[in-house]
């Protein structure tokens, strides 16, 4: 009689049983907050030694985590960092990456693996809050009509961005593929290249503006501040920069707090801090005595604070995994006049490293990485590790136990045990480090660097011993750099270019 009904219920046990190992397995597997922080140096935060500005949450991240010192934004501006990010594959094998206008379309093709797609596949909830800057639409979007395709094309479930950038039109949010607070009476046109409308831009009218502004950033003038191009419309949409953060944070906050019992989600927050132009809430204005490029570090900590808080609050913080980086190092000259010299003369924006965003030196790839998830990342330890954002999407689809589709992420290293800090973890070998172009390029291979000169000559500086890259080693090492030049024609031969 047992045995019968034994014999009866045992496909139900054989299900139940099932089902309660993939349970487990989904408790294995935490949230993800991936925040790229825009702009911000090796040397601006507290925990990689800036000693003016105050990053008490930042800090407490490092604190809680792993602290990573050779981790690296692929290239040393926003565009090609995030394509790479999105896709683990090098922006340079696409033409047509670099920084992306505000009316680019989409530049990766819908279909094309990424990590939002392949998290979602993993069960995921998938959102991105803050700066997208890859483009929208197949044509130059119609912002007065549903955008796309865009991120939710690409695997987000969910979406709040600031199209391309903080300086740049249009100056609007869009939300699942709609502008926020638009009205329909009053259409937004976008243009780069010819001027729109009747509006005095900045150039004409320096005296509306309340900071002044190089050329470049001349035209439109949206709230007070001229932009990068011309933009007529959308009034009630139009966005008051001193609010970004808060708005940004309100809505990472409210994704997270949507959390559903036994699905984990994936949050992919972009923000605008500390890009130009630095426009911080007046209640962190003065607070950093180094002008507002150090109050809006203090603003984006406060961000991250923010978040930190919301895990604390939900109890989700041993769930969690939370990682802070940047797109790319610190500027230096910037086209807004924010008081920035003022913290460059007091604190050096990437540390000792030599130049900043836009170079192929250290100082515009080599960013603060920090890692925490308690009780699987070693508390307060620091990781030597080379790791790039190239690498983000095989190491969480490996986190997810997800496998990543045929073609996805060519050019990613599955970095998860290094992330991990596990003993003898070294991250990746080899690494190609570009700029704002698909050429010169630079490359690393264990400690050595070579940097690959417009005029076709080269520069190698060892790392180890070389930080700063202050002795070119090139005249004395010609085999190494003949070895290393011949690797990065090989690596750049993959791609048939
Ligand atoms: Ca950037």
């Amino acid at each position: 009689m047992l045995r019968r009904i034994m014999k009866q219920i045992r496909p139900f046990l054989l299900l139940v049983s099932l089902l309660l190992a993939a349970r487990c397995m989904a408790a294995d597997r935490p949230n993800v907050i991936y925040i790229l922080s825009d702009d911000v140096g090796y040397g601006d935060i507290g925990c990689y030694g800036a000693n003016q500005v105050k990053t008490p949450n930042l800090d407490r991240l490092a604190r809680e985590g792993l602290r990573f010192t050779d981790a690296h934004a692929t290239a040393s501006v926003c565009t090609p960092t995030r394509f790479a990010f999105m896709t683990g594959r090098y922006a340079w094998r696409q033409p047509g990456t670099g920084i992306a206008a505000g009316n680019a379309t989409l530049l990766i093709p819908v279909g094309t693996p990424t990590v939002a797609s392949v998290l979602k596949a993993a069960g995921y909830r998938t959102g991105i809050v803050g700066k997208w800057h890859l483009g929208l639409g197949e044509t130059p979007p119609d912002f007065n009509r549903e955008i796309k395709p865009g991120p939710n094309e690409l695997g987000f479930d969910y979406s709040f961005i600031i199209p391309a950038t903080g300086d740049r039109t249009p100056c609007v949010f869009v939300e699942d593929r709609f502008v926020v607070g638009l009205d329909p009476k009053d259409p937004i046109a976008v243009s780069y290249g010819q001027r729109i409308g009747s509006d005095p831009t900045g150039v004409e009218r320096p005296d509306l503006l309340k900071i002044k502004a190089g050329p470049g950033h001349g035209q439109a003038i949206i709230n007070g501040i001229s932009r990068i191009g011309y933009m007529t419309g959308g009034q009630k949409a139009r966005w008051v920069d001193e609010d970004i953060a808060d708005t940004l944070t309100k809505k990472a906050v409210a994704f997270i707090e949507r959390q559903k019992a036994g699905q984990p989600f994936f949050l992919y927050l972009a923000p605008h801090d500390i890009h130009e132009p630095m426009v911080p809430h007046p209640r962190f204005r003065g607070t950093s005595g180094c002008g507002w490029r150090g109050d809006v570090i203090h603003q984006l900590d406060w961000s991250v604070g923010e978040v930190l808080a919301a895990l604390d609050r939900l109890g989700l913080a041993q769930d969690t995994l939370v990682i802070f980086t940047s797109d790319n190092g610190g500027a230096i000259k910037n086209t807004y006049d924010d008081g920035t010299n003022d913290l460059h003369a007091k604190q050096p924006p990437n540390g000792v490293l030599r130049g900043f965003k836009g170079a192929l030196y250290e100082g515009g790839n080599r960013v603060p990485f920090l890692a925490r998830w308690p009780g699987r990342i070693p508390a307060g330890g620091e990781s030597a590790a080379l790791m790039a954002h190239l690498d983000t999407l095989p190491m969480l689809a490996a986190l997810a136990g997800q496998k990543i589709p045929a073609g996805g992420s060519p050019d990613g290293v599955n970095v998860l045990a290094a992330l991990l800090g596990e003993k003898g973890a070294k991250g990746r070998e080899t690494l190609v480090l570009q700029n704002n172009h698909q050429a010169p390029l630079a490359l690393r291979v264990g400690t050595w660097k070579l940097i690959q000169r417009p005029n076709g000559s080269s520069e190698l500086y060892d790392l180890a011993s070389d930080l700063k890259e202050e002795h070119d080693l090139a005249a004395r090492e010609t085999e190494r750099v003949k070895t290393m030049t011949a690797q990065l024609a090989a690596e750049r031969a993959k791609s048939g270019g």
